[in-house]
C-alpha cells in the first residue's frame, strides 16, 4: 500500500531507565477530580468523574533536565496551568475493575492541562464541547515517564506548581476524589484502554492564568520534576 503523503509521526515520551520510549494512543482528562478545585470552579460533592480528551500531539514533551517551550496560544487571554499527575496505561482492558487496575499501569509522569479558561467558559455557558477551551495545540506539556516500580508511594504524594518561582499549586495526590483505580474503572467502562494510553488526572486547587515569558515548574513527589516556559 501506499500513502497518499507520508503518515503522521508518531508521539513518543522517554522512560527514565529505558532506552526505549512510549508510543502514546490517546491522552484522556479527568474533570474536577479534587474536591477543593471543584469548588473554586463553582461545584461542590463528589459527582461521578467525567472525561474529555486531548490529541496525542497535543503534547510538548520535555525530556528529563531540559525547559519545554509552549507557545502562547491563540484565541485566548486567560490561558490557565493546571498541574496533573499523568498515569500511563501499559496494558490493554475493558471494564477493568478498581482491584485489578494496578496491573494495567506502566508508570507515571508530571503533566501540565493547559486550558484557555476563557473559551471553556463561554463553551461551558453554552453547553458546548469544550474542545477549543482544552485540546488546542501544545495543551498538554509532559515530562518523562517515571516505571511505576521506581514511582514510591504515588498514592501519597505530594503535588507542586510554581510559576516563577512562587508556589501556585500544592496538593496531595492523597487528595483525588476518585484515586487512580477508581479512575480506571470509571475509564474503561466507557472506551477500551490500550498501552501507551495517558490519563491526566485532574488538578488541585489553585489554578490562574501565565503569560508569555513565565517559567512553570511542576513536580510529583518521586517522578522527574516537567519546565515549562510560556513563549
Ligand atoms: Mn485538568
Amino acid at each position: 500500500m501506499t500513502l497518499v503523503f507520508p503518515a503522521s509521526p508518531t508521539v513518543t515520551v522517554p522512560i527514565l531507565g529505558e532506552s526505549a520510549h512510549m508510543p502514546i494512543h490517546r491522552i484522556y482528562c479527568v474533570g474536577r477530580n479534587y474536591e477543593d478545585h471543584a469548588k473554586e470552579m463553582g461545584f461542590t460533592g463528589r459527582e461521578p468523574p467525567f472525561f474529555f480528551m486531548k490529541p496525542a500531539d497535543a503534547l510538548v514533551v520535555v525530556p528529563e533536565g531540559t525547559t519545554g517551550d509552549m507557545p502562547y496560544p491563540s484565541l485566548t487571554a486567560n490561558l490557565h496551568h493546571e498541574i496533573e499527575l499523568v498515569v500511563v496505561i501499559g496494558k490493554a482492558g475493558k471494564n477493568i475493575k478498581a482491584a485489578e487496575a494496578m496491573a494495567h499501569v506502566y508508570g507515571y509522569a508530571v503533566g501540565l492541562d493547559m486550558t484557555r479558561r476563557d473559551l471553556q467558559n463561554d463553551m461551558k455557558k453554552q453547553g458546548r464541547p469544550w474542545c477549543i477551551g482544552k485540546a488546542f495545540d501544545f495543551s498538554a506539556p509532559m515530562g518523562p515517564i517515571t516505571p511505576k516500580a521506581h514511582a514510591g508511594d504515588i498514592e501519597h504524594a505530594s503535588i507542586q506548581l510554581t510559576v516563577n518561582g512562587d508556589v501556585r499549586q500544592k496538593s496531595s495526590i492523597q487528595k483525588l476524589i476518585w484515586n487512580i483505580s477508581e479512575t480506571i474503572e470509571h475509564l474503561s467502562a466507557a472506551w477500551q484502554l490500550e498501552p501507551g494510553d495517558l490519563i491526566f488526572t485532574g488538578t488541585p486547587e489553585g489554578v490562574n492564568a501565565v503569560k508569555s515569558g513565565d517559567l512553570m515548574e511542576g513536580s510529583v513527589s518521586g517522578l522527574a520534576a516537567l519546565k515549562v516556559h510560556v513563549r
